[in-house]
């Protein structure tokens, strides 16, 4: 395939390999949190879903390697993903936010498909398009968990029964 011929396309590659990794890290601050309330299976979703960010993060730095261009890897910023004390709004709070934070990524991710085109790296297109449809399925079950919680809203049992789908 050879070597990205776009510097510019190269460094917004990095970047979003260095999103993912903090991706990782604001689902990290969240399972953290929810430890912290006792809410277990709302933690190990967490853990879950920082797990499939390193996972990201490590198709971004592989896909750099194998076009010949060095994936830097740089500090992190604060995730600061604090949610409320109370129990009973805690779940809909930490889980609203997952979404806001898969808004923003969607958007990086169309923005370097675009960049992709309009450099004319097809591969870098081609390879983009398995985070688009990620994108779609990360927004579609997060929105589904929030309608869920909704539903709960006030309700403790059906709060722990949440707990424990997504823990499951
Ligand atoms: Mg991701």
């Amino acid at each position: 395939m050879g070597n990205i011929q776009s510097p510019k396309l190269i460094s917004a590659l990095a970047e979003q390999l260095n999103y993912e990794r903090f991706s990782a890290d604001v689902y990290y601050a969240l399972a953290t949190a929810f430890d912290f309330l006792n809410l277990t299976g709302f933690k190990a979703y967490m853990h879950k879903r920082e797990a499939e960010e390193r996972e990201h993060a490590r198709k971004f730095s592989d896909y750099l390697a194998d076009r010949n261009a060095t994936p830097v890897l740089s500090a992190l910023p604060d995730p600061k993903r604090e949610i409320p004390a109370d129990p009973m709004k805690a779940g809909i709070a930490g889980f609203a936010a997952a979404l806001e934070h898969e808004k923003t990524v969607t958007a990086r991710i169309n923005a370097l498909a675009e960049m992709a085109f309009d450099e004319n790296d097809p591969a870098t297109g081609e390879f983009l398009l398995w985070f688009i449809h990620e994108q779609v399925e990360e927004e579609k079950s997060l929105e589904e968990i929030l309608t869920k919680f909704r539903l709960a809203e006030g309700n403790g049992a059906a709060i722990l029964m949440l707990d424990k789908e997504l823990g499951g």
